[in-house]
């Protein structure tokens, strides 16, 4: 059944060989996070699908088309999130966060789901690196965030991406923008979308987000937010651009950009590439100073960003962005015979101990395809131990990058793999933050490091 070995649509398998490339991005932008101050956040993958209607907007697209909502067995309506930030206040308000120190900063690696039309870039599954600010009003967060995604685009050597900005107001200027819209809006009624026909009164901002091409096109025309900004809206935006100047962030104001999700208010940005094809937006983020109010929480103003991990690894293999070298085997310790086995087995296990990558035969493979497997895997080192090795307490440790051999007694081993400078997983931060090994010793990093 065909229906048993193929993932459903818009999902994606990421195989051991790739994994590695996941690890890099989503360390890489976990630790730029903790920098910057940002500690992890985890909430659940469902909410009661009333938090995501009311948060993201029940008049988005992300609400009305693509949210994976069913009952539960206690007939309860419930969705799979589409996003984090809803579920991210929900976490903070029920948990009384937003009365302690302020500004909360909060960071998470999570996997989103939208019933999407799938295509490179878009998937019905996928994962989101996202930010959270909370509790700061001022310019200097907004310059803040989206410094922290330029930090880790630069950590991750990655170039040819675009910082977009806009502002799209408060409540107040908004008032005025709406009205300007929908006279725009209803000129051109006859030729929106049903969906966008629905939108004209209730949020006509909508129809600038709508992916219908004619409803695009149509919004290409329509009054620009810019012009209806309030005073206090333009001070923040202007502020905001003379903080980027100041830092050194390029960016290019795109009056267009509304964002797909209804909380933003204010400042709104998106980091797009043109390397990988239509989906072009790799990070979109923005400032939402009446979501914690909305949801039942103190008016707390706050921004954040989220960047998609799929479109990342996209726009980074497309412009051939280095990865870190995947690391290997440190030994591989074969066998012949069950007693040589065990002790294989408790070789491998001290040396993990130690740090190092150890691996043993788990088959009961003849030596020669345990050499064959110890090879494919990368094995720096390997060696095969039998009864005249136990006997002799030696054994013949061969180095599978020139070939050469060397005679080590069994109980230097630990110290021979040291010497051979494997297993520097303790080294230095970079190892760290490459292998991925959480530190069985405590690292000793000088804080001058920069990884
Ligand atoms: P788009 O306009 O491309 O649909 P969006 O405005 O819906 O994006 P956000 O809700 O702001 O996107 O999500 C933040 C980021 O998550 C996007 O910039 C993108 O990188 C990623 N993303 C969003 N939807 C998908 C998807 N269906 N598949 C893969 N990545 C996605
Ligand atoms: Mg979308």
């Amino acid at each position: 059944m065909a229906i048993l070995t193929k993932a459903p649509r818009g999902t994606q398998d990421v195989l051991p060989e790739q994994s590695a490339k996941w690890q890099h991005i989503e360390k890489t932008a976990m630790k730029v996070a903790e920098l910057f101050g940002f500690k992890e956040i985890r909430f659940p993958t469902f909410e009661h699908t009333e938090l995501f209607a009311r948060g993201v907007g029940d008049s988005t697209d992300v609400v009305q088309k693509e949210m994976y909502t069913f009952l539960d067995k206690g007939e309860r309506s419930i969705t799979l999130r589409p996003e984090g930030t809803a579920g991210c206040m929900r976490t903070l308000i029920e948990h009384g966060l937003l009365n302690g120190a302020l500004p909360v900063k909060v960071s998470y690696l999570t996997s989103c789901f939208r019933y999407e039309k799938p295509q490179a870039g878009r998937l019905r599954e996928f994962h989101q690196f996202g930010a959270e600010l909370v509790g700061a009003a001022s310019p200097a967060a907004d310059a803040e965030m989206i410094a922290m995604v330029s930090q880790i685009f630069d950590q991750l050597q990655i170039e040819g991406i675009e910082l977009e900005i806009n502002s799209i107001g408060c409540p107040e200027c908004r008032a005025k923008y709406n009205e300007a819209l929908k006279e725009y809006f209803h000129s051109h009624e006859e030729e929106l979308c049903e969906t966008c026909r629905g939108r004209l009164e209730r949020n006509p901002m909508r129809i600038l987000d709508c992916k219908s091409p004619i409803c695009h096109k149509i919004g290409e025309g329509a009054p620009v937010i810019l012009d209806y900004l309030c005073d206090d809206c333009q001070a923040h935006f202007d502020e905001l651009k003379e903080r980027l100047d100041s830092i050194g962030i390029e960016y290019t104001v795109n009056p267009t950009i509304v964002r797909g999700l209804d909380y933003y208010t204010r400042t709104v940005f998106e980091f797009v590439s043109t390397n990988i094809g239509s989906q072009g937006t790799v990070c979109g983020g923005g400032r939402y100073d009446g979501l914690i109010e909305l949801l039942g929480g103190a008016k707390t103003p706050s921004i954040g960003f989220a960047m998609g991990i799929e479109r990342l690894l996209l726009l980074m293999e497309n412009t051939g962005v280095a990865f870190p070298e995947e690391s290997t085997c440190d030994i591989y310790i074969g066998s012949m015979g069950t007693k040589a086995s065990i002790e294989a087995a408790n070789l491998v296990n001290s040396l993990r101990a130690e740090g190092f990558k150890a691996e043993c035969d788990l088959c009961g493979r003849s030596v020669k395809a345990q050499m064959k497997y110890a090879d494919k895997i990368g094995a720096k080192l390997s060696c095969i131990i039998g009864d005249s090795e136990l006997e002799e307490g030696k054994v013949k440790v061969k180095n599978m990058g020139d070939g050469t051999s060397e005679e080590v007694e069994l109980d230097e081993l630990i110290e021979y793999v040291y010497e051979a400078g494997l297993g520097e997983i303790y080294g230095t931060l970079d190892s760290v933050l490459n292998d991925g090994i959480s530190n069985l010793k405590p690292l000793n990093i000088p804080p001058e490091i920069n990884f």
